[in-house]
């Protein structure tokens, strides 16, 4: 049976050896800025790779804006998903939040008009995030949206199922107090599960968040990462 590890980077993916390839995962890829494209297009044309490319918010500069809309409109054109984009309000040292608004609202516009998915990083910003979502992406219709290691609190978390979004789990969310609650209220339709690390432990490090979900949860760990494999089928 195939599993899905919903988020990792083209950076990770030399960390994987041919031994733990055989645990026949599928990796959803993330660029991160505009020199990543040729690479995820090479690399979205093996079978068990889905590759998304968008300019993230920590990347953001005067050198990447000046390529973004042309990137973006190759990267969709080349058959590839939005991703990783967002917001960031608790870094230091990276664009200004006005700045990070305006980029990631140019990728969503871009991404509006066809059927392609969208990987998000929030961090704080939530409401913005929210009202642009509401404003451009109309979830639901062309786009299915996944928000990336989620961590933040319950409110957020029924936010994103109202609007029918993905909510991607890895090993952090399990240090957050509520996090038995919050498991309990995403439905396992919405649900996808993720390890962006990777090395020569990758199979059972992920497996190990099947495990703690599916006991959380209360559902069988095999059914799970079924259906996490076929929620990742819309994106
Ligand atoms: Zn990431």
């Amino acid at each position: 049976m195939r599993v899905l590890n919903a988020h990792t980077h083209i950076e990770n993916l030399s960390k994987i050896t041919a031994s733990n390839l055989n645990c026949e995962i599928d990796y959803f890829v993330n660029g991160t800025k505009c020199d990543d494209l040729d690479r995820l297009i090479q690399l979205n044309k093996q079978p068990n790779l889905k590759c998304f490319a968008g300019l993230h918010p920590w990347k953001i500069d005067d050198q990447e804006m000046a390529k973004l809309e042309g990137f973006i409109d190759r990267a969709l054109n080349e058959g590839l998903g939005l991703g990783e984009v967002g917001l960031d309000r608790a870094r230091r040292g990276i664009a200004d939040f006005e700045v990070q608004k305006r980029v990631l609202r140019l990728q969503l516009e871009a991404v509006a008009s066809r059927q392609r998915g969208v990987v998000l990083h929030i961090v704080r910003g939530w409401g913005d995030l929210l009202e642009m979502i509401d404003s451009i992406l109309k979830p639901g219709r062309n786009n299915p949206i996944m928000v990336h290691n989620f961590c933040s609190n319950i409110e957020n978390c029924r936010q994103l199922i109202r609007r029918e979004i993905f909510i991607s789990i890895g090993q952090p969310f399990f240090t957050h107090k509520d996090a038995a609650e919050i498991l309990k209220i995403i439905p396992v339709e919405r649900l996808l599960v993720e390890e962006e690390e990777m090395d020569a432990n990758i199979c059972e490090r992920l497996n190990m968040i099947y495990e703690k979900i599916s006991i959380a949860k209360n559902i069988d760990k095999e059914l799970l990462k079924n259906i996490c494999f076929e929620n990742g089928k819309v994106f």
